[in-house]
């Protein structure tokens, strides 16, 4: 098996588009359940700060219970759990009560399906593949829960740089020192942009979350690649965001999530990033 995988080019194609349709999958429950467990976990923080006693609720994680129609309560069964397949066979429909759900399911799995197929396609039969797939789910995950929350969780922004930075000892992505100065520069870059900010306009323009994040987007692939990253973000964010303003009329002090722009940045920096470099540093 493993044989195949390194010697067939196809098989591990085909082999990362399957398992990243999966993971994919998985990362819907993630973007879904993390950000409830949050506020549970803390709910039960502030009770017992209070002294009293955390409310009985059924258990609630990444596992239990099963996935179910939020409507009727139909148990999804294992058929109807097949990645992008099953809701195509399903035309989008809960198979009990006909309610719609959301695209955005196999969308996401689709999405990691291709990013996998990309790190296999760009790295090959290497540690750096299994490496790039990690750094790709946790982006994914990421980029839904602050669409749905405007939040970055340390749960996750906080390992993506310490994975970082420990594969970086053996200078997967870029050397050591270049990832450590990155890691800090990334967070300071955007936190003195924030007191900045605030001390002009006296509101907050991000949030710490996008310090950590850009953190350990520097920890991946050194501080030189920082100056691209905040470029690539801030273009796709502006444009991104006046498309937003534009279509749904919002004022101009509607929050703007700026994770995701920042991880679309780091998925570029991931595939393009030397390309990338080499054409602005003329190497
Ligand atoms: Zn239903």
């Amino acid at each position: 098996m493993l044989e195949l995988l390194t010697q067939e080019r196809w098989a591990l194609l085909t082999a990362a588009l399957v398992f990243g349709a999966l993971i994919g999958s998985f990362l819907n429950v993630v973007i879904y359940r993390f950000p409830v467990m949050m506020q549970r976990a803390w709910e039960d923080e502030l009770s017992f700060a209070q002294d009293k006693e955390p409310a009985e609720r059924d258990r609630f994680n990444l596992v239990t219970p099963r996935s179910r129609c939020g409507q009727c309560g139909h148990m999804i069964t294992a058929m109807e759990n097949i990645p992008i397949v099953s809701w195509l066979a399903l035309r989008g429909k809960c198979s009990a009560c006909g309610t719609r759900i959301s695209g955005r399911y196999p969308l996401v799995e689709l999405a990691t399906a291709l990013l996998f197929l990309a790190c296999a396609w760009t790295f090959g039969a290497t540690l750096q593949t299994a490496a790039a797939m990690l750094f790709c789910a946790v982006l994914v995950a990421l980029t839904g829960i602050d669409v749905d929350t405007q939040l970055l969780p340390d749960q996750l922004t906080l390992p993506l740089l310490w994975i970082g930075l420990l594969l970086n000892i053996f200078g997967l992505f870029a050397r050591l020192p270049d990832a450590v100065i990155g890691a800090a520069a990334g967070y300071l870059t955007l936190w003195s942009v924030y007191w900045l900010f605030k001390l002009i306009t006296g509101r907050e323009g991000m949030g710490y979350g996008d310090f950590k994040l850009l953190g350990a987007l520097g920890s991946w692939f050194g501080w030189q690649a920082l100056p691209m990253l905040l470029l690539m973000s801030s273009v796709v964010g502006a444009v991104v965001g006046i498309a937003i303003l534009v279509v749904q009329k919002k004022g101009r002090n509607t929050a703007i999530a700026f994770g995701p722009y920042l991880a679309i940045a780091g998925l570029i920096t991931l595939f393009f990033g030397e390309q990338i470099q080499a054409v602005f540093l003329g190497q």
